[in-house]
C-alpha cells in the first residue's frame, strides 16, 4: 500500500472514519522521498528504532526494512486498525499506544532493544511536544545514539543554533551539550496532508558519550542559562543579578576574569563561556 499516495491514504482513513486531529499535530507525511532518506540517517546494520508518532505507519515501514526492531509511540488508539492492516508486513514493527511524554522510556529501551547493537530515536513529531520531548530524551541520558526528527523549520533552526550566536536559544545550549546537532534538509510544507501553514525540517543529533565541557552543577548551569536567555536583550549583569540573586558586581567580575566586558549578553558567549561563567558564579564564597 503507497501510504504516501494522498488517495490511497484518503481511501485508508475514512474506511476507518478517521478525521485529523490538530491538537495532537496530526500531519502525515505524503512526500514519498521523505521518509526513506529519515529512515537511511536513522538506522545502522542492527539498530532498535524508537518512533514517536507513527501515525498511519508511513515512516514505520521504512524503519523496519532498516532496522532490526522498530517500536513506535502512538498516543491516539484510533489508528490501532489503521497500523494493524498497514505494518501487517513488518514482523519486526510493533506499536505501543501511550504518551511518549510519559511513558517510562529507558524501561520500554531496555525491554524492546536488549538484542540490538545501538538504539536510535526517528520521528516526525508533533509539533506542540517538539522541545519537551527533545529535551526529555536528551536529559535522561537514555542510551540513545542519534535522534532524528522532523520538526517545524524555525524549531529546528533553534535547536541546531551555534551557541553564541543571535539564532540560539536555552535550547540550543541544552542540545549542544548532549549533542552534536546538523540539519539534514529541508521539507516543504505540501509534503503533509492536511498542509501546515509553515515549512519543515529534518533534524539530526548524534548524542554525545560526554559532554563537551565539565559542570560542576548543571541544575545551577541551566538555571542561569534559562535566566539568561529569558532576558535574552539584557546585559548579564543585570539578567542574571535579578535573577539568581546576585550582586552585579560579582557577575560582572566574573566576565572580566573571563576576558568578557560587563555589557556582555548571553547570546555571546560560547558553551564554554557560559560554563566557565557558571563554574565561577556557583563557586561557594571564600
Ligand atoms: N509519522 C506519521 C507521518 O509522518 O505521517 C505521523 C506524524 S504526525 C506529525 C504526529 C503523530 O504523533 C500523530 O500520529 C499523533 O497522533 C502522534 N502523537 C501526538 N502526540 C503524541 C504523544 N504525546 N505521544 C505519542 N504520539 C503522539
Amino acid at each position: 500500500m503507497k501510504l504516501t499516495d494522498v488517495d490511497v491514504l484518503r481511501r485508508l482513513l475514512g474506511d476507518n472514519d478517521f478525521t485529523f486531529r490538530k491538537s495532537l499535530g496530526q500531519n502525515f507525511l505524503i512526500d514519498d522521498t521523505v521518509c526513506p532518506r529519515m529512515a537511511d540517517a536513522a538506522c545502522a546494520p542492527d539498530t532498535g528504532v524508537l518512533e514517536i508518532g507513527p501515525g498511519v505507519g508511513v515512516l514505520t515501514v521504512e524503519l523496519a526494512a532498516r532496522a532490526r526492531r522498530v517500536v513506535a509511540l502512538e498516543l491516539d488508539t484510533r489508528l490501532q486498525p489503521i497500523l494493524a492492516r498497514t505494518l501487517a508486513d513488518c514482523p519486526n514493527a510493533s506499536v505501543v499506544f501511550g504518551d511518549a511524554m510519559k511513558l517510562d522510556l529507558r524501561a520500554l529501551l531496555a525491554d524492546a532493544f536488549a538484542d540490538c547493537a545501538r538504539v536510535t530515536v526517528c520521528a516526525n513529531l508533533p509539533y506542540y511536544i517538539t522541545s519537551p520531548l527533545l529535551l526529555r530524551l536528551l536529559e535522561e541520558r537514555l542510551p540513545v545514539a542519534s535522534i532524528t526528527v522532523l520538526v517545524q523549520r524555525e524549531a529546528a533552526e533553534r535547536l541546531a543554533a551555534p551557541v553564541g550566536t543571535r539564532a540560539a536559544g536555552a535550547v540550543s545550549v541544552a542540545v549542544e551539550y548532549y549533542s552534536a546537532p546538523s540539519l539534514l534538509f529541508p521539507v516543504s510544507r505540501t509534503a503533509f496532508l492536511p498542509q501546515p501553514k509553515v515549512d519543515s525540517a529534518v533534524l539530526h543529533l548524534a548524542v554525545r558519550e560526554k559532554p563537551p565541557v565539565e559542570l560542576k552543577d548543571e541544575a545551577h548551569f541551566f538555571a542561569l542559562v534559562k535566566a539568561g536567555f529569558a532576558q535574552r536583550r539584557k546585559t548579564l549583569c543585570n539578567a542574571l543579578s535579578g535573577a539568581l540573586g546576585l550582586e552585579k558586581a560579582q557577575v560582572a567580575a566574573a566576565l572580566d576574569a573571563l576576558g568578557l566586558p560587563p555589557t556582555a549578553r548571553i547570546e555571546q558567549l560560547s558553551l564554554a563561556e557560559l560554563a566557565a561563567l557558571d563554574d565561577r558564579l556557583s563557586a561557594p564564597p571564600a
